[in-house]
């Protein structure tokens, strides 16, 4: 699944190509992508304005048409937003927005149909009004930080409840906790000042390094003009199980954490298994 890189990635480049573009048309081949809006409601709504600015809230896109029109875009798994030739089609093209005297169109391909969009009048609509603390927002302080932290709930699966912190997937919450030498199983409120501390400063950090190399690609991820990232070489414990520690030689090791992968590094992060 896309998670704050990738998706970081993509809004840059749709930002880039389709700023200031007039939408002409939508075509909606899967109409079950749809939350709470329509087809129709959507032409009314944004057709003939211009798109004003490409944005990211979270794991969401969001396309700013009007002060009161935003459109919030979801890939769950598989999904990919991509700038193509308007005469081209995607392999499962779901979604697709044609713009007025431009030679490339925005088109939403997901092949396991997860994918989602909603069409809001402000940003604080319902789907996003409950996510969390944004990483690269000015609400990101130390305070708000250290909230997150009051729940017995193990640090791993804090780190991925997106209505506390947003942004974060299995990869990127693995390579933090690994880089902060923190057990992952640690319950949210037995995590010291000391390691929260640590974690504040390599959240935005980790995302920054993925960001500056255009995300992760280990399956199908694809940035909006169909490229791969690079941030695969970069990392330490995801995917590694088996392999060694690259600070101390352990053997890394997966876990399962609310059936969910966690790869981790025993000696380094203080873990075992008991
Ligand atoms: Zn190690």
């Amino acid at each position: 699944m896309p998670e704050l890189p990738e998706v970081e990635t993509i809004v840059n480049g749709l930002h880039a190509e389709f700023k200031g573009k007039r939408l002409e048309k939508i075509e909606v081949s899967d109409p079950t992508l749809l939350r709470n809006t329509s087809e129709e409601e959507m032409g009314k709504r944004i057709i003939g304005s211009d798109l004003k600015r490409v944005t990211r809230r979270g794991k969401y896109i969001v396309l700013k048409f009007s002060d009161e029109d935003f459109v919030a875009i979801h890939l769950r798994m598989s999904g990919r937003l991509l700038a193509l030739d308007p005469k081209d089609s995607a392999e499962h093209e779901r979604i697709s927005f044609y713009f007025a005297d431009h030679n490339k169109k925005i088109t939403m391909d997901n092949t396991r149909r997860l994918g989602t969009l909603d069409l809001l009048k402000t940003l604080d609509d319902e789907p996003l009004d409950s996510l969390g603390l944004e990483p690269f927002a000015d609400e990101y302080t130390w305070e708000n930080f250290n909230e997150i932290f009051f729940t017995t709930r193990p640090v791993k699966v804090l780190l991925l409840d997106q209505n506390r912190i947003t942004g974060l997937g299995n990869i990127y919450a693995s390579e933090i906790l690994f880089r902060a030498g923190l057990d992952p199983t640690k319950p949210g409120e037995e995590v010291s000042e000391e390691e929260k501390k640590r974690l504040f400063t390599l959240i935005p950090r980790v995302l920054t390094e993925a960001i500056n190399n255009k995300g992760t690609t280990l399956n199908d991820y694809q940035d909006s003009s169909g490229e791969s990232g690079s941030f695969q070489d970069f990392l330490r414990v995801y995917g590694k199980e088996g392999g060694p520690c690259p600070e101390c030689g352990a053997e890394i090791v997966r876990i399962e954490q609310g059936g969910r992968s966690t790869f981790l590094c025993p000696n380094c992060q203080d873990w075992d298994d008991d």
